[in-house]
């Protein structure tokens, strides 16, 4: 039978059960947290109740965010015509972090994978389709350049293309495997604007 296990113990596990941390870390910060003053291990608790909370999809591009609407689409300075299509929100910050797109996105949160059993169905295209029902001038497809994202803008292209919407993909400058989450603004940029036609 297990013994019985102190808070102690119980906060390790929850740190262990976090992505990336393994048991050495998760002690490292459990005993960080003991130490930590009352006030501030209170507030750091109410962070993250509130944060899992009030986060949801933004009901248009379904990146993450406090409101109904993210303050992308809730811009008018925005360009509502143009839509860069992205794996998840942490894409998309990259993408804000160069400071030269206008145009809005849209979160698939996620890729098509047949290696893992990931289908279209899994990501949110249906939710892309419905959007571009409206005016969309052009659809710039900023997944990965990994097997998936290649795989997913090849499905993406065949499938926005026959309704007469213009369809990009952003340039190879972004390294192949390469997660557009880690390459920096200026490699960004570039592949968008030396994006080619589908
Ligand atoms: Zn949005």
């Amino acid at each position: 039978m297990d013994k019985p296990r102190g808070s102690l113990d119980n906060l390790i596990e929850e740190f262990a059960g976090l992505p990336g941390i393994g048991r050495k870390s998760a002690q490292r910060l459990a005993y960080f947290v003991i130490h930590m003053p009352e006030e501030q291990v209170k507030h750091f608790a109410d962070t993250l109740i509130a944060t899992r909370k009030n986060v949801r999809y933004c009901k248009e591009c379904l990146t993450l965010t406090d409101q109904e609407l993210c303050p992308i689409c809730a811009s008018t300075k925005r360009n509502h015509r143009q839509i860069m299509v992205v794996e998840n929100s942490r894409d998309l910050e990259a993408y804000e972090k160069t400071g030269k797109y206008e145009g809005v996105y849209h979160v698939l949160h996620g890729a098509i994978s047949p290696m893992t059993g990931i289908s279209a169905a899994d990501i949110k295209i249906k939710e892309l389709l419905v959007r571009l029902q409206r005016d969309v001038d052009e659809v710039i497809i900023a997944t990965n350049s990994s097997v998936e994202g290649e795989t997913t803008a090849m499905y993406l292209s065949k499938l926005i293309k026959p309704s007469g919407i213009k369809v990009t993909r952003i340039a190879s400058g972004v390294p192949v495997g390469g997660d557009i989450e880690n390459i920096d603004e200026v490699t960004l940029l570039r592949a968008l604007e030396g994006r080619m036609e589908l």
